[in-house]
């Protein structure tokens, strides 16, 4: 059984109350009395009334005022007004204030309950088209969140492929589902820009051949391209256009990467005459702009891995060996090279730090030396008698790079060479000793005379020239195959005045001006004392022999970080540029070397070797008619390789 409808009375006159109340309850009603505005409000929160009665003055406030507010609160209550007489301009106020209608005394039983049950029945009425439209309404947000949610989902998904035809495939099936189409095809834009190639989709399975691609021009899926704006059709405005295959709804969007158009996204309804709507179209462009994101990514993705495997195939199958490195000297790339060289097998390198996963004392020594200064180059010999010639670059953003050449066979040739050349050089020291020696003996043999004693001058100087370069060329052997393994604690400048010392007959005979600069406390070198005596000598005499009389030379010492230079400065002929980079080659003597000049081209290739063997560098800056500087710095001994790491 339905309980008895609640009729809410908000009556303040007590002789209107057994009226109401005896006629509402014979009809079969419940009744609640409310006499002012506050105990109506209070009967409201108690109890659920099916209608409201309300006199047009309640306890001295307007009963339409108190109306209006209930109904802000509770739209769909039913409210009639009890009207204190039949002026039309009272119903007028009450129906624009929402009520249901107006009571109008006199009033009998029957017309008070005919008119209280018709209010009634239409609010049910009404309560039920309330109820029907929410559900509307609700069903059409819910659909709407539905397909913001597959579309946010399917961005997510195409978005994160990679693969061009798979995020193709993607996109129409995507648009398809989304859109409830029959059918549906992504069109991109060829290079030239005058066609649309099919590139994924259905539809065009069924046309004629020949129809793979579109022409931009005259195409109805090319007026998306060229206006950049979406393009909706159904039956009727189909009817006017070529589609070029038979469909009874379309709607094209175009594919935007940036300001450019690069294809066309399209679906339809090829079996079903259904329309696409707004929303429809809106879906599909919101999918069409992740899909030309997806495109780029796919597109720049398939460059960058071809890229990759172009850069692996070259560096897998190059000779040379080939290690990237991090800034933090960890591995990012080893190739197959120098896995074979160190025996790496197939053990996993990415990521380790450069030395625990290749252990090799000259890998090693490489690393220290490029931290203790830019040298660049190392030789690295391996347990099967390989010698690979390092090379350390440095590259900005990444970290470095090494590459390993093998440099066994040139290291053979150079050990043959410098075999032949000591042998050689052995062999003619004896017979010039002895043709020096008959030399001097001929003036003690009996008397010669002017002619014949300048003759033997001229044999004497000859052979001392010779004597000196095959003494140079016999140094340059012994130093260059290492021979000078006895290392001790030198200070340089205890040599620098030796040198000095020996050539002060010459410096005083060509009116040259010494400037010395040797601070006290230069830290010791670690290294041969006769190689670096040979070192200095070379320098401050070439400086000696090549500046004119009355010129100037300056030796200075220094000592910076860890590095012991020094500077032998003249002001002679200089060097032409041209012509620097080869003054440490043997046998090379520059074009401007004044005729007469003793020299064998041998002293700086010797200086240079000899630095090298120390783990320093020497360069020069000369300018022509100026004069020549030539600078030697050389790690200290003091063991501070760890200050540099
Ligand atoms: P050399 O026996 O000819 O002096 P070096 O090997 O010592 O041979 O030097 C090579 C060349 O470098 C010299 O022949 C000369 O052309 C140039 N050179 C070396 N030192 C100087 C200098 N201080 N001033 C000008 N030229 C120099």
């Amino acid at each position: 059984m339905t309980k008895p409808d609640l009729i809410l009375l908000a009556l303040d006159d007590p002789a209107v109350w057994p009226l109401f109340d005896h006629a509402l309850q014979h009809a079969g009603f419940n009744v609640a009395l409310a006499q002012d505005a506050r105990s109506l409000d209070k009967a409201l929160m108690g109890s659920t009334p099916s209608l409201v009665v309300i006199n047009e003055t309640l306890d001295g406030e307007s009963g339409l005022a108190i109306s209006g507010n209930l109904l802000n609160r509770f739209p769909t209550l039913p409210i009639l007004l009890l009207a204190s007489n039949g002026n039309p301009r009272i119903y007028e106020q009450a129906m624009n204030y929402g009520l249901y209608g107006c009571l109008v005394p006199p009033l009998t039983s029957d017309a008070l309950v005919a008119k209280i049950q018709k209010s009634l029945a239409r609010a049910v009425r009404t309560g039920d088209w309330v109820r029907r439209e929410v559900k509307r309404t609700t069903a059409s947000l819910e659909e709407r969140v539905d397909a913001l949610e597959r579309l946010l989902k399917l961005g997510r998904d195409i978005t994160s492929l990679l693969e061009l035809s798979q995020v193709l495939q993607n996109v129409v099936s995507d648009a398809v589902t989304l859109t409830r189409a029959d059918e549906g095809c992504l069109l991109l834009l060829s290079e030239d820009g005058r066609e649309l190639q099919n590139r994924a989709g259905r539809i065009f399975e069924r046309l004629p051949s020949g129809w793979e691609s579109l022409p931009v021009e005259g195409s109805l899926a090319g007026q998306v391209v060229t206006s950049g704006a979406p393009l909706a059709l159904n039956e009727s405005n189909l009817k006017q256009v070529d589609t070029a295959f038979f469909v009874k709804a379309l709607v094209y969007v175009p594919l935007r990467l940036q300001t450019n158009v690069i294809g066309v996204l399209g679906v339809f309804n090829s079996q079903r005459s259904q329309a696409f709507t707004d929303q429809h179209t809106r879906l599909l462009s919101i999918l069409a702009d992740y899909a030309a994101i997806a495109i780029e990514n796919a597109r720049l993705y398939t460059i960058s891995e071809a890229e990759r495997q172009k850069f692996a195939a070259v560096f897998a199958n190059i000779d040379s060996g080939v290690i990237l490195l991090d800034r933090r000297s960890r591995i990012l790339f080893v190739n197959q090279s120098v896995c074979q060289a160190f025996k790496l097998g197939d053990q996993e390198l990415d990521g380790r730090f450069l030395l625990d996963a290749i252990q090799h004392p000259d890998m090693n020594s490489l690393y220290e030396r490029v931290k203790q200064n830019p040298l660049k180059y190392h030789e690295i010999n391996l347990d099967d008698g390989q010698t690979l010639n390092a090379q350390y670059t440095p590259i900005p953003g990444i970290g470095s790079a090494i590459t390993l050449q093998d440099i066994t066979h040139l290291k053979e040739l150079d050990r043959l060479k410098n075999d032949f050349v000591h042998t050689v050089s052995h062999d003619l020291r004896s017979p010039l000793t002895a043709v020096l020696g008959y030399a001097e003996l001929l003036e003690r043999v009996g008397p010669l005379n002017d002619q014949q004693r300048d003759f033997v001058k001229h044999i004497q100087s000859g052979v001392i020239n010779i004597t000196s370069l095959v003494n140079d060329l016999l140094d340059l052997s012994r130093i260059e195959a290492g021979f000078d393994a006895r290392k001790e604690d030198v200070q340089l400048e205890e040599i620098v005045k030796q040198s000095l010392e020996n050539l002060r007959g010459i410096l005083t005979g060509k009116h040259i001006r010494l400037e010395v600069s040797l601070p006290e406390r230069v830290p010791a070198l670690r290294g041969s004392r006769i190689r670096l005596r040979q070192m200095v000598d070379n320098l401050i005499g070439n400086a000696v022999k090549y500046t004119p009389e009355g010129g100037q030379v300056s030796v200075r010492l220094s000592a910076e970080e860890g590095l012991v230079i020094l500077q032998v400065v003249d002001n002679g002929p200089g060097i032409p540029k041209s012509e620097q980079p080869h003054i440490f080659d043997k046998f090379y003597r520059a074009s401007n070397v004044p005729s007469g000049t003793p020299g064998t081209g041998l002293g700086l290739a010797i200086v240079k070797s000899i630095v090298e063997n120390h783990q320093g560098r020497i360069w020069v800056s000369s300018t022509l008619g100026e004069g020549s500087t030539f600078t030697v710095m050389l790690p200290a001994s003091a063991p501070s390789l760890e200050s540099y790491i």
